[in-house]
């Protein structure tokens, strides 16, 4: 059998032939479905395809090759992992040996979304045909378009009219088809996909592009799948923008904008970065970010946002336009924009799509590349939520009521940055926070003012510690006290001080779980004694983030990962648990939003009794378990049951704890 594909890979005419060759088989039935004849087709694609039967013969025989392999789907031809296999074992790019491995190897679950060439390239083979060379995506794209013939092309986000390219065709279209559009001019439209041997969509697409031509080019499969989507998420955004008439004329047009930043060193207060910095925040609170990095780069600037605890990458941008980016956002901060070496912080309030006011605490700092810039946004809706909506519910919702509604003693919250501290004591405040009782916090910073409260920042530079803040809080006849965290021997004694003269004072701690809540304030200096006078109780607490309702699907349990998380208890699993899909509704993560874990030691008398100047963690833990603590990753086993959350995200934030049981 000769080899005429791999032998003439450069050969167009000849691959283009080869690549077509579905189509006769394709035509009827897929004009038949959608009830236009082929012949109105004004693709030059499959223009040329009608005309290859007569006008190549000389290729006629060889291509059949390629045309067998192919999946019939749906009166079209699929390009499908054993047809892809097939023929670049055909085409000398892999062995046959290699290709059964991949074949026979199980794939998972991510791997079955996938094109079939991520999941040749995820192999990490050599290119047989150039010894030394992998088999990557883009070596396994390029070869897709030489046996299709269609040209290939690297889409460039920053090229894009995101606006005129989410408008050819619906998202629900493009994700059915797996393609994208990347240019509209008036007498065409350029669509790209991973697919070149699938047709159908071009009779229906051709229907209502009012006469403008389609052209085919094939993409990389992991671009197209990802622009896909940040394309008609940014799209909805900004057309959300502009049901709030908000100013978009502009904000549509993306790669204007940046082409003028990029031509001249633009200006913080040009009008284009000025929409851009609009389009950037408007984006951020549309994608429900609490933070927006912007980071130069050597080559460029990257702009990054946290979503639900996590960071996505979400655009680039030429060096110049990043730089004045950040010079816009310093004047917006009321920063002194000509210092570039020092760090500083400002402040910007802005309104959300909601017409909600929306804090930002900006921060510079000075990078390798230039001055890197993070917004913190400040949402009151996530800091100020209902106890249902954190997730502090049943048992553990009574005990931590019962906890601070005492009239005096200490309540602590343990966890890392970001594991939700700052939101539990603003809820708790508020709900304490009647016109019978005077609420007192020193925070530092202050991160959502709240009128029902006497706020209270700590300052370095004139003194205003957390103790010394305690100090003149007691002395404006306080009721309850928030001390933003306990982290020296002083602010300890202070609030021991102020629990043993009446008052609740409710904190935080950086310990991993409740129980190491104990050891930390006797590594602080604070005697055992005091803290079996005073302490209330400790509740740890993590984030979760929830499964996307959108798009989560149903599963077996794993057991094994169950066993996981759930040793060394014994815990019934699930019947069944869900696995995040992603869609648009959560940029593709599978997850939107987040709930808390929460472990729960109330100082019970037996607890305290285990309480001493060399307290047994493990013994601790145990008794407090005994009388009702469950675990932070017990307590994340149980939102798993209640299908909230998924083991691997629960594995991610609630680790083993100190001693070993978890
Ligand atoms: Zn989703």
């Amino acid at each position: 059998m000769a080899t005429p594909l791999s032998s003439t890979p450069q050969d167009p005419q000849q691959d283009a032939v080869a690549g077509r060759e579905s189509e006769p088989d394709a035509a009827p039935s897929s004009s038949a479905a959608d009830g236009a004849p082929p012949t109105t087709r004004e693709s030059p694609a499959s223009a040329s395809a009608d005309d290859a039967p007569a006008g190549a013969p000389a290729a006629a025989g060889q291509p059949e090759k390629l045309a067998d392999r192919l999946v019939a789907h749906g009166g079209e031809r699929l390009l499908d992992l054993p047809a892809a296999l097939d023929q670049l074992v055909h085409d000398g790019y892999i062995s046959q040996r290699q290709a059964e491995d991949v074949l026979i190897a199980p794939r998972t679950k991510k791997e079955l979304t996938q094109h079939p060439l991520e999941v040749i390239a995820a192999r990490e083979y050599e290119n047989r045909n150039r010894p030394g060379s992998a088999l990557d995506l883009e070596t396994l794209t390029d070869w897709l378009c030489r046996i299709s013939g269609q040209p290939y092309l690297r889409i460039d986000p920053l090229k894009i009219n995101v606006n005129a390219v989410t408008e050819v065709m619906s998202y629900a279209f493009a994700q059915r088809h797996n393609i994208l559009a990347v240019e509209v001019t008036d007498d065409e439209v350029v669509v790209a996909s991973g697919q070149p041997f699938m047709y159908q969509w071009e009779n229906m697409l051709t229907q209502t592009l009012r006469g403008r031509r389609i052209r085919r080019v094939v993409t990389n499969p992991a671009d197209l799948n990802r622009y896909m989507l940040e394309f008609y998420t940014m799209a909805r955004a900004v057309s959300k923008a502009g049901e709030q008439g908000l100013e978009v004329s502009n904000v549509a047009n993306f790669e204007q904008m940046l082409e003028l930043g990029a031509l001249k060193s633009p200006e913080a207060n040009d009008a284009h970065i000025v929409n851009i910095v609009d389009w950037l925040l408007q984006y951020a609170f549309d994608q429900r970010a609490s933070d927006i990095h912007i980071e130069p780069r050597r080559e460029k600037g990257l702009i990054r946002f946290r979503i639900d605890g996590v960071l996505h990458h979400v655009y680039e941008l030429p060096s110049a336009v990043n730089a004045a980016v950040t010079s816009r956002l310093k004047i917006l901060g009321r920063m002194d924009v000509a210092e570039k070496r020092r760090p500083q912080d400002g402040r910007v309030k802005t309104k959300s799509p909601d017409g909600e006011e929306i804090e930002l605490r900006l921060s510079t700092l000075p990078t390798a590349f230039g001055e890197k810039m993070v917004l913190r946004i400040f949402d009151p809706d996530v800091l100020l939520r209902s106890f249902g909506e954190l997730g502090l519910t049943g048992r553990d919702y009574d005990r931590w009521q019962e906890m601070v509604h005492q009239p005096n003693g200490i309540v602590l919250v343990t966890g890392p940055t970001g594991s939700g501290k700052t939101t539990t004591l603003y809820s708790t405040l508020k709900q304490l926070a009647t016109s019978e009782v005077n609420v007192c916090t020193i925070e530092d910073p202050i991160e959502m003012v709240e009128p029902s409260f006497n706020q209270m920042q700590v300052q370095h530079n004139i003194d205003v510690s957390f103790a010394s803040g305690v100090r003149a809080l007691l002395r404006q006849d306080p009721d309850i006290i928030m001390i933003g965290e306990i982290r020296d021997l002083q602010t300890a004694e202070m609030a021991i001080q102020a629990a043993l003269t009446g008052h609740l004072v409710i904190s935080t701690l950086h310990t991993n779980d409740a129980p190491t809540a104990i050891t930390r304030l006797l590594d602080l200096g604070v005697p055992s004694y005091m803290i079996k006078a005073t302490v209330l109780g400790v509740m740890a607490q993590r984030l979760v983030r929830t499964l996307c309702p959108h798009c989560k699907m149903e599963d077996e349990a794993d057991l094994e990962a169950w066993e996981l998380l759930t040793h060394p208890f014994k815990a019934k699993p699930p019947s069944r648990v869900y696995w995040p899909k992603g869609c648009l509704e959560c940029r593709d993560t599978g997850y939107f939003g987040r709930v808390g874990i929460y472990e729960l030691l109330p100082l019970s008398d037996a607890v305290k009794g285990i309480v001493s100047s060399d307290v047994d963690i493990a013994q601790l833990r145990r008794q407090g378990m005994k009388e009702g603590m469950r675990t932070l990753r017990l307590s994340g086993a149980q939102k798993v049951g209640a299908g909230l959350t998924t083991i691997a995200e629960v594995l991610r934030v609630a680790p083993v704890s100190d001693d070993g049981s978890r």
